[in-house]
């Protein structure tokens, strides 16, 4: 369904969207090494002891693993059969490190798209997720980047992205809350703005 325009002048033509990546991010392995360790001194560990000894060249590299996106192809395929249904992808695991705590928020994803002219391979949407995931950031943007993702290769007619996760800076300490699922969403175009749309997916979701 065409949205209406939000502005009535309709010379203002808006930018199309930068196609949204992860922040490029180089890792120096043995400087994290070195940092891992001093932070370890400073939390009162004792490096001597047999089993800490390689803990901080383990740190820095499970890090560097954590941090490290696996790139992929954004493969689209042309609408040749007219497909006009939702696409959706439910329970996608996913697992991310918090910006504020630098601690995991693990949980899943569920991701649709109403075609236009283009569709994508499927695996595409658990890809997106993963992408987006392995970096240090909170819930709300990686909901956001999902969405923006799909949007901007796909130019597709609705988009939605749900992501339920447990943040273990809630579960472990501050309020101490574990199995609290923390909800985000971003839905755009049709699966904003049509009611039975936002519904049908929304009851995929819940299933
Ligand atoms: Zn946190």
């Amino acid at each position: 369904m065409p949205r209406e325009p939000s502005s009535p002048d309709l010379s203002v033509v808006p930018a199309p969207p930068a196609a949204p990546v992860v922040s490029g991010r180089e890792i120096d392995l043995e400087a994290a090494e070195q940092a891992a360790g001093d932070l370890l001194l400073a939390l009162g560990a004792d490096l001597d002891q047999e089993g800490l000894r390689d803990t901080p060249r383990r740190m820095a590299h499970a890090y560097a693993e954590l941090l490290t996106p696996k790139a992929f192809e954004p493969t689209t395929f042309p609408n040749e059969e007219g497909y006009d249904e939702l696409v959706v992808a439910t329970h996608i695991e996913f697992h991310s490190l918090c910006m504020h705590h630098l601690l995991p928020f693990h949980g899943v994803a569920h991701v649709a798209y109403l075609p236009g002219e283009r569709i994508l391979g499927l695996s595409k949407l658990a890809r997106v997720v993963d992408y987006f995931a392995r970096d240090i950031k909170v819930q709300e943007r990686l909901t956001k980047q999902d969405a923006d993702w799909l949007e901007y290769h796909l130019h597709p007619r609705g988009v939605g992205v749900v992501f339920e996760a447990e943040h273990l800076c809630m579960s472990l300490r501050g309020v101490k809350k574990p199995g609290t699922k923390t909800i985000t969403s971003a839905l755009h175009g049709c699966l904003r703005d049509d009611a039975r749309t936002r519904q049908e997916f929304l009851e995929l979701v819940r299933r």
